[in-house]
């Protein structure tokens, strides 16, 4: 117990798995979260005066338990025998020697029931000093290793994008975290690994550079710190070599378009609105890919749309020659389909998990190369030129597995059967000795029945006894008398002879020997493999692009998408546009209703959409945001013809459902969203607005919307192309008083007092909201819907002079028209009024007189009698 706790005491934080014999035992509390998490039985252990509670499982059990600890977010320290009793004894110590071999955390893990082949599987650490925020960011399953600097304010929404599975901190934040951090499974890092230099010297110790200028990232001192945090971490926790973690990634958070976290939800890119699943999402439309790595690099992709069009062209390019070259298409599908994961094959071999399999698999993998190479090598794009050049036939790395590994060896490195014949000598000897042994019992039989005249006798083998005689007991007779006897069974005797225990002997000591020797071997030609690590590492990179851009080619083309013009100007133009995931799902006979959208910061910048509920307001903001994001991922998009003038946020506020969980009112979501837009959206920026005022009364919502409308016309340097639809039908006087706003709506027919949804986006305002109608579509009660048509009627005839409550539905319309028109003129007339009067420096002198009067006199001071009295004064003087 003494050592348990001393090992305990080392690994604060982790749940211990101490290894007794055949058992991982835990203790204490432990024990009793153990038990409860896994449903295993919970017992007590006499231990002196207390009772120590106490829970374990066989060892072979590891594989099934340690996950799903680790699942639920504990980290999971293993505690292993590292000798064995006799070790023990020569070395004088009671107890054999423990130690920690490997701690398994929910962010680093290279356990394959932990990770997820399509996704990768991060730990990232973050530090700030001031406005600037640090993190760093590394998968140890792919060897994926980078670092950032961000001003403070986008880290929440860079953590987004990386959807770490574990977060670092340091211990001083434990009681300070920040709220937008708290959802993440947090780990909390002693202080002095965030101190001086010593972050910076790991990060060159393991690198095994000077400095860090070679990765361009000499400047970035808080990411140093951060990104030495997360080194410290997995040192700590992996035990094992990190030597597949080659590069340090300079991750420029600038490079990609910004999308804050509200916006990668409410597009729904890689998770659902609905329940965090993959359903409904852009990516189960888009994920065609066929290895482990493409799908990885596709999640990045989408996450990360570029902003330089040069790139972009490129990418689109490259789709564009899979698109139209088939059989290119499809033959290389079929090849890619045939790699496994490069990266993570790499990486265990690196770490030394790797099995003999998995060298034979990375031999297979990397066999696959040239017959890809030969798929494409006619298409002339520069980007797949360029992956053609980075796809580096291996030889040497297949030729040392091939010379090596036996054709089908087993999954242990343990258990011998890992090499070819031939591949060493010693081993070859060892074997033959086996090999030889076994053949010399086969003629001792022979020559021992020919010897007795017992036909029937056999020699067998058994751990117990070793290699034995096996007579049937009616011929015990026959046997003579060297023959040793060992075991009396119910038909038979078994024997033993000293020439066989002889032979014995050399057969199982070669074979453990040559066991302990193939063990060896593998060491070594595992470590010679690791060495190419890095080589592999790029030819799984440049796989991962191919097998995405052959993904977009395929779904591009089975859907019927059309490549985008990608342009450095402010103009949105998409031809019949429809909506990736919607188009999927709609029944069939309900056809999708494409709609063309024009949006120009110089012409049509803010379009006012407007329409009853349910009439597709939201799908054309939604699909207009996507169209964005799939041609700058280097995707064809769902039109007949798109110009795309590149985009560097998009940002929505869409939907009023979500975070309601989170505890904050509608009301507050929404305007901390709006802010957010106000305060960071440019010129070049597409913003999506649905229903924005919805969550507070219809006055103050139409105010608020009605200003941030105008805001987003007037202020150059947030004059963004927007989307802004509305429920708010009054908006539609803001076309008329601003050369950019731009009225539309999604049109409806009305027939016989039923609405019949067109899905059409066309010029004009609506300027009825069917709402009634739609409630009665919706089933409600006959009674109900009635009623509310009174109460509508009602209301309309006494809400001022604007609605003719006897007219039909468009004269009265039109009158609310003029009178809102008319009321906006006069503000706008009050507003030249109140700009104007700032500038008349000389006042009446009755003003003057006035304010001087207001000015002498002191409120807290004066009865009632007096104050009536200057009330009666200021009268006689205006
Ligand atoms: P709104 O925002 O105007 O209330 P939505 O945009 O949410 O309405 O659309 C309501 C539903 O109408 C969608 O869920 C979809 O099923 C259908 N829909 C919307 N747009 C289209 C379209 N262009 N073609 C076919 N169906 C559509």
């Amino acid at each position: 117990m003494r050592q348990y706790h001393d090992i305990k005491d080392e690994h604060e934080g982790a749940i211990l798995l101490f290894r007794v014999g055949d058992f991982y035992e835990t203790f204490a509390d432990d024990a009793e979260l153990v038990s409860e998490e896994l449903g295993i039985t919970l017992t007590k252990r006499n231990n002196g005066s207390d009772q120590t509670p106490l829970a374990g499982f066989p060892y072979h059990a590891l594989d099934t338990y340690l996950p799903k600890l680790v699942k639920k977010g504990y980290r999971v320290a293993v505690c292993e025998q590292v000798e064995n009793p006799k070790q023990a004894k020569k070395a004088g110590r009671k107890i054999v020697s423990r130690e920690v071999t490997e701690i398994t955390t929910p962010g680093v893990t290279m356990s394959e029931k932990l990770l997820e082949h399509k996704r990768n599987n991060y730990a990232a650490a973050i530090y700030w000093e001031g406005k600037k925020a640090g993190i760093g960011f590394a998968d140890v399953s792919t060897g994926e290793f980078a670092l950032s600097e961000v001003p403070k304010e986008q880290l929440g929404d860079l953590l987004q994008s990386i959807t770490p599975a574990e977060l670092l901190l340091p211990q001083n934040l434990k009681n300070n975290v920040p709220e937008y951090l708290l959802d993440y499974n947090m780990t909390f890092i002693e202080d002095w690994v965030y101190e001086g230099d010593y972050g910076y010297n790991l990060l060159t110790e393991h690198f095994e550079t000077h400095s860090l200028k070679g990765f361009g990232v000499e400047d970035q001192e808080v990411a140093h710190v951060a990104a030495g945090a997360l080194m410290h971490y997995i040192q700590e926790t992996q035990k094992a070599s990190l030597g597949h973690i080659k590069r340090l990634h300079k991750f420029e958070n600038n490079e990609y378009m910004a999308l804050d976290g509200s916006t990668k939800r409410n597009l729904e890119l890689i998770t659902s609105i609905q329940d965090d699943g993959n359903e409904g999402t852009l990516i189960s439309i888009l994920d065609e890919t066929n290895t482990a790595m493409g799908g990885r690099m596709l999640r990045k992709w989408i996450m990360r749309p570029l902003k330089r069009m040069e790139p972009i062209r490129e990418r689109l390019n490259a789709v564009e020659a899979l698109n139209v070259n088939h059989e290119v298409r499809d033959k290389l599908r079929g090849e890619l389909d045939q790699v496994g994961d490069l990266e993570r094959l790499i990486s265990r071999i690196c770490v030394g998990r790797a099995n003999p399999r998995d060298l034979v698999s990375l031999k297979e993998s990397l066999a696959q190369v040239p017959r890809i190479k030969m798929q494409f090598n006619q298409l002339e794009e520069s980007l797949l030129v360029d992956i053609l050049e980075r796809l580096k036939l291996l030889i040497e790395v297949q030729e040392k597995i091939e010379n090596a590994i036996a054709e089908e060896p087993p999954t242990s490195v343990r258990d011998g059967d890992i090499f070819k014949d031939g591949y060493n000598e010693e081993l070859d000897e060892l074997r033959n000795v086996a090999r030889n042994g076994k053949d010399f019992i086969a003629d001792t039989r022979d020559e021992l029945a020919a010897e007795t005249g017992i036909d029937s006798l056999k020699i067998g083998y058994n751990k117990v006894y070793g290699y034995y005689i096996e007579v049937t007991n009616t011929h015990t007779d026959k046997v003579p008398e060297h023959f040793i006897r060992k075991q009396t069974l119910v038909n038979s005797e078994r024997y033993i002879t000293p020439e066989l225990k002889e032979v014995e002997e050399k057969i199982l000591s070669s074979e453990e020997q040559s066991k302990s020797l193939e063990y060896d071997l593998f060491e070594e030609l595992r470590i010679e493999i690791a060495g190419y690590a890095e080589e592999v590492q790029q030819v799984a990179e440049a796989l991962a692009e191919l097998d995405c851009l052959q993904s977009f080619a395929e779904i591009s083309y089975h859907n019927n998408y059309c490549k985008p013009a990608i342009a450095d100007d402010q103009k949105i133009d998409i031809t019949k546009g429809r909506h990736p995931v919607v188009e999927k799902t709609l029944p069939p006979g309900d056809p999708f209703i494409p709609n063309d959208i024009h949006l120009e910061n110089e012409d049509e910048q803010i379009l006012i959409i407007t329409g009853p509920n349910m009439a597709g307001k939201s799908i054309i903001l939604r699909q207009t945001g996507l169209i964005v994001l799939l041609a700058q991922i280097g995707c064809f998009v769902p039109a007949d013809e798109a110009h795309i003038g590149l985009v560097d946020k998009i940002f929505t506020r869409v939907g009023a459902s979500d975070n309601l969980a989170a505890g904050e009112s509608t009301f507050l979501v929404e305007m901390n969203e709006a802010a957010n837009i106000l305060n960071n959206a440019t010129r070049n920026s597409l913003i999506l607005l649905d229903e924005v005022g919805r969550g507070t009364s219809t006055f103050d919502g139409l105010s608020i919307a009605w200003s941030l409308a105008e805001y987003l016309h007037n202020q150059p340097s947030v004059a963004a192309k927007t989307l802004f639809a509305t429920h708010y039908h009054e908006l539609n006087e803001l076309e008329n008083m601003y050369d950019h706003i731009v009225n539309y709506n999604v049109s409806v027919k009305e027939h016989d007092d039923k609405v019949i949804f067109l899905r059409k986006l066309v010029r004009g305002g609506a300027d009825h909201s069917y709402g009634i109608q739609v409630a009665d579509m919706a089933g409600l009660p006959t009674i109900v819907i009635e009623r509310a048509k009174e109460i509508l009627k009602n209301l309309e005839s006494h809400s001022l002079d604007v609605t003719d409550s006897n007219g039909t539905l468009e004269e009265g319309a039109k009158k609310k028209k003029a009178a809102v028109k008319k009321a906006a003129q006069e503000l706008e007339k009050q507003e030249q009024i109140d700009q104007m009067s700032l500038f008349q420096t000389q006042l009446d002198p009755h003003v003057e007189q006035l304010i001087d009067k207001i000015e002498a006199c002191d409120p807290n001071r004066m009865t009632p009698i007096e104050s009536l009295m200057l009330v009666s004064e200021l009268k006689k003087l205006v």
